[in-house]
């Protein structure tokens, strides 16, 4: 993945396929739309048919808790587990360095969510934590839906940006540059 004209075609082919996916998920939620609900879409560098989508917020959570559920765990031990790493991670530094006031109730984004509230956090858990996967080999997309029902991307929030650039695939990254230009990267 050294040809620049290769990245770019690619990147383009990841976008349209999360597009997709994230336009499915959203179609058969049930959970009702807003437009600060993010899906954040996974796809794999490895093997491009493997793929993962997850809402942001309370949504999103309920779904988490359902898959670790389905390796066995009970609900309650499910939500504890998940808990417990995702603020180990956010609060360690490579996970963004959040204290548990900005994991939990107020991050650095004005969306005023912590940081363990958006999509991007719980696919990080989903793909290392449950899937044993390596989340470099994994794209991120995110999307959400604008007050007039339009499917856009959606770069990570100012608390992701902390993190997620570093540990997703970098044309996770790149993706973010080419859809929002530098804004997608400003602290
Ligand atoms: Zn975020």
């Amino acid at each position: 993945m050294s040809n620049p004209m290769a990245i770019s075609r690619q990147a383009g082919s990841l976008l349209e396929q999360a597009r997709g996916l994230a336009l499915a998920k959203f179609n058969a939620d049930q959970s009702g739309k807003n437009k600060d609900k993010v899906c954040a879409v996974a796809i794999s560098v490895v093997d491009s048919s493997a793929h993962f989508e997850l809402f942001s917020g309370a949504p999103g959570y309920g779904e988490l808790t359902g898959i670790v559920m389905g390796g066995g765990a009970s609900k309650q031990s499910a939500s504890q587990l998940i808990t417990h790493k995702l603020t180990q991670f956010l609060g360690s530094e490579e996970g963004g360095g959040f204290s548990n006031e900005q994991i939990t109730r107020h991050g650095y984004d004005a969306h005023g969510r912590g940081a363990m509230n958006c999509a991007e956090p719980k696919m990080y858990y989903l793909l290392k934590e449950h899937e044993a996967q390596t989340v470099r080999n994994w794209v991120v997309i995110p999307f959400n839906y604008t007050a007039d029902q339009q499917l856009v991307y959606n770069a990570p929030c100012k608390n992701c940006r902390r993190w997620v650039y570093r540990h997703f695939h970098p044309l996770s990254g790149l993706i973010a540059r080419a859809q929002k230009g530098p804004e997608a990267f400003e602290a």
